[in-house]
């Protein structure tokens, strides 16, 4: 079998971790062709991510220390690894370009993917010592994206005819090669990075890339539950998924793969494991295409939730009946670079609302006053004026009830709000996507974890295997 094995940044946080990961890998390649895919050591990209503002604000000493502990961390495992040489002449290079941004005096999106790739190539090279395998960095290994810094986008074709053309050898030599997760190069050369998570995106492109097939994703836990358990002790573990389910729950944000990473996967049909390096004889989760013959028949699988959201109103009389209020809003959103959760619409086209997070609520009530309120003019709720204004709830919840069976199911919606109504729960907004793979609402942030142990329940989810 043709593997892509990716471990994620506390499956290699110390040196132990290292040489543990490196001997799953040795007793995959003595049956399979392995990939090996890195993320940072954890915790490390946020301290890149620190690193970078710090010196784009002319902070030496908070730069200094953070160069510092970086060091300490590194060594500490480089050192018994015999690379403590080369990871020290990376940790410099790293002080060199710290010191120009401190000169320069700012940090633009280009220099910081350079400063954060620092993450990755440290990492990889620390366990392509353990594994005495040759190494590349996201470029390297073929990967070419635009230069959307921080969030850059991949070529797709140019990048596929790279990474066959450079890792095809290795594959079929039999030969493991270690791969720098999260960062990639324009086709210039220049650093990108693939936005957070990452390694997860590299793996998948690199499995597509290859043909491999399965990709292995590794990390601390055992794959996806059925829901938070903090939140419903009895809480299972998924055993099979769809990439149709995993891509919802992904997007409501529960412990899965980001929707962009399981595209590739998705796009080429390759099975995707969720493993976790602490427990590797555990069943992990499969997802793979729909299959219908072993899919699950319950039309809902899982019940994740995103926390700390608010939603944001755009109401009035003004946008009734008249185009282009949907896209201003939706420009100014995109502009200001706000994550829109959520959408809904009222049918009298009265207001418009979007789920954001709460962390970007401000931004986006400035972005959507200066564009699209000021346009417009005040008007009063319910549209009774003409004009428009914006309302804010600042803290609630988004529940959802994803399944693949749900689709072209009956009656699913009407079990899902029976039995939030049951828990006497006002439900402030509702949104379905016209795939029917899941059913998401709004309520109050108190509401939520009570919604969603009232949906576990309804579906029986802590019973049965599937
Ligand atoms: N190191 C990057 C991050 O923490 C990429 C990854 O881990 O997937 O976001
Ligand atoms: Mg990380």
């Amino acid at each position: 079998m043709k593997l892509v094995m990716k471990f994620g940044g506390t499956s290699v946080a110390s040196l132990d971790r290292i040489r543990h990961a490196a001997s799953l890998v040795e007793s995959a390649a003595r049956t399979h062709s392995v990939i090996v895919v890195v993320s940072a050591m954890d915790g490390v990209t946020e301290q890149l991510i620190d690193l970078s503002s710090a010196a784009g604000r002319g902070d030496e000493e908070r730069c200094r220390e953070l160069l510092a502990s970086l060091r300490t961390h590194h060594l500490a495992a480089a050192a018994p690894l015999g690379v403590a040489d080369a990871v020290s002449q990376m940790l410099d290079r790293l002080s060199t370009l710290v010191g120009g941004i401190l000169a320069v005096g700012e940090c633009t999106p280009r220099t910081a993917d350079a400063v954060v790739a620092f993450g990755e190539r440290l990492s990889t090279l620390m366990l392509g010592a353990a594994l005495k395998a040759e190494t590349f960095d996201g470029a390297a290994a073929g990967i070419v994206t635009n230069d959307r810094f921080g969030e850059a986008d991949p070529l797709m074709e140019l990048s596929m005819f790279q990474i066959r053309q450079r890792l095809m050898p290795l594959v079929e030599g039999r030969r493991v090669g270690v791969v720098s997760g999260f960062i990639a190069a324009t086709q210039h050369g220049v650093t990108t990075t693939l936005g957070r998570g990452g390694s997860d995106y590299t793996a998948t492109l690199l499995g597509a890339g290859i043909g491999a097939d399965e990709i292995w994703i590794w990390s601390d836990v055992d794959g996806l539950m059925t829901a938070d358990p903090r939140l419903v002790p009895e809480a299972r573990l998924l055993d099979r998924l769809t990439f149709a389910e995993a891509i919802e729950m992904g997007k409501f944000g529960a412990k899965s793969m980001h929707p962009r990473a399981l595209e590739p996967a998705a796009a080429y049909a390759i099975t995707v494991r969720m493993k976790n390096t602490f427990r590797p004889d555990g069943p992990g989760t499969r997802i793979g295409p729909s299959d219908p013959a072993h899919d699950s028949p319950r039309p809902v699988r899982s019940v994740p939730i995103l926390r700390s959201m608010a939603m944001i109103t755009v109401g009035g009389g003004g946008m009734i009946g008249r185009p282009g209020t949907a896209a201003a809003i939706f420009t100014a959103l995109a502009e200001a670079r706000i994550n829109v959760h959520m959408i809904c619409q009222s049918v009298s086209e009265a207001a418009i609302s979007v789920v954001v997070s709460r962390a970007q609520v401000e931004r986006a009530r400035t972005a959507l006053t200066r564009a699209v309120i000021a346009e417009a003019g005040p008007g009063t709720a319910g549209g009774s004026t003409p004009g428009l204004h914006l309302d804010v709830l600042d803290n609630i919840a988004i529940v959802a009830a994803v399944g693949e069976g749900m689709h072209g199911t009956p009656g699913v919606a009407a079990r899902v709000f029976g039995a939030v109504a049951r828990e006497n729960i006002n439900v402030t907004a509702i949104a379905q996507g016209s795939s029917e793979r899941s059913i998401a609402f709004a309520v109050s942030h108190e509401a939520g974890p009570r919604a969603v142990a009232a949906l576990h329940r309804e579906f029986n989810l802590s019973e049965g295997s599937s």
